[in-house]
């Protein structure tokens, strides 16, 4: 069979209509992605804009900047900011920018909020753990480091921006507020460029600019013990979520304990195999999710409530405004604050 010649037309005037639209329609209003491998993590990045190429700028401001605090504050770049503070102050004050004074001002906020359970000197001991290969610190090495775990070592004068450590063997590390800090830079730059709708994560910190045109944002809650499974699925817009969970980082030690990277400061292990019977204790956190307005507050708080458990842990997140929390125990029950029991 063939085709008239002014069908055939018409038909080539059909798909220059489909192509000019697929131009002029969808690349200049769309979503962009990009993940990539930064802070340990997989940093990942959606917006929409209507132009490609400031979109690709964008992205490239972006991870510049999650690149740039990766390079200022990593335990494991000896180059970093946070290094040099680990290697000299411990023999005095010294000055320090006014960003790394910054955060850990914030991190001393919530060492006295949370009465010491989030404490970014447990590095003391932690830096001693490497849970690919399986270390830790043996039981005399932490009973003799315990003491120089501590955030009263920390001298941090606020106007000068000078820092020391009381203690010469203390160590900080900023890995439990450094990527919620992150998340929260990434958001002011993709405001800076007129961006209305975005997701950023890095691991488990996420924040959400607007909404995801017209519907909200689902964010999955990963289940702790089933790799591909999500626990839960919540609706978000213009907030910020951080999860800490015992499942990201760990390994499974010759008693059957499970050596994770979330450090009890009081005894300086991991905690929650720093007692017991994991199952059974009613009170032990294995995932935690905080919701808020920024990175900033709910990464140290996730943190915080893993390390305080259900009962500290849910009434300090009731305690303060405009924060929620979703918890699952070591038996597999999830629990809300009551302002997501609705
Ligand atoms: P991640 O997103 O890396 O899983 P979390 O928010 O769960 O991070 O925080 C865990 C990280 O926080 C650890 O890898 C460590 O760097 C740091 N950390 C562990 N225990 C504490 C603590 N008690 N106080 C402050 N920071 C901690
Ligand atoms: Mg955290």
């Amino acid at each position: 069979m063939y085709l008239s010649r002014a069908r055939v037309l018409f038909a080539a005037r059909l798909i220059a209509a489909l192509v000019g639209l697929a131009s002029s329609g969808f690349a200049h209003c769309e979503w962009h992605y990009d993940k990539q491998a930064i802070m340990g993590t997989e940093v990942h990045l959606q917006f929409w804009h209507e132009d490609g190429e400031q979109a690709a700028a964008i992205t490239a401001a972006v991870m510049g900047e999650f690149r740039r605090i990766d390079a200022a504050l990593s335990p494991y770049k000896e180059s970093s900011e946070l290094s040099r503070v680990n290697r000299v102050a411990g023999q005095g004050p010294i000055v320090v920018s006014s960003e790394l004074a910054s955060i850990v001002d914030k991190s001393l906020w919530y060492s006295d909020k949370t009465r010491g359970a989030f404490d970014i000197t447990y590095a003391t001991v932690g830096s001693l753990y490497d849970f690919r290969a399986g270390e830790r610190a043996d039981q005399k090495t932490t009973d003799t480091l315990l003491p120089a775990v501590n955030y009263r070592h920390i001298q941090l004068d606020r106007k000068k921006h000078t820092m020391g450590f009381t203690d010469p063997r203390t160590k900080i590390d900023l890995g439990g507020i450094a990527k919620g800090y992150a998340v929260d830079r990434a958001v002011a730059i993709l405001k800076q460029h007129g961006v209305q709708n975005a997701s950023v994560s890095a691991g488990g910190d996420a924040r959400l600019l607007g909404d995801k045109r017209g519907k909200p944002w689902l964010i999955g809650i990963r289940h702790p013990r089933q790799k591909s499974k999500n626990a839960a699925v919540i609706p978000l817009e213009d907030t910020a979520i951080s999860t800490s969970g015992d499942y990201e980082r760990f390994f499974i030690d010759d008693d059957n304990h499970r050596v994770h990277h979330i450090f009890n400061p009081a005894t300086g292990m991991p905690a929650a195999t720093d007692s017991s019977g994991d199952a059974t204790d009613s009170n032990k956190l294995i995932s935690v999710s905080v919701i808020g307005p920024n990175g900033f507050d709910t990464d140290p708080l996730s943190t915080s409530v893993f390390v305080l458990g259900k009962e500290k842990g849910m009434a300090l997140i009731e305690e303060l405004t405009g924060f929620e929390a979703v918890v699952i125990d070591a038996n597999h029950r999830m629990f809300f604050t009551s302002g997501l029991q609705q």
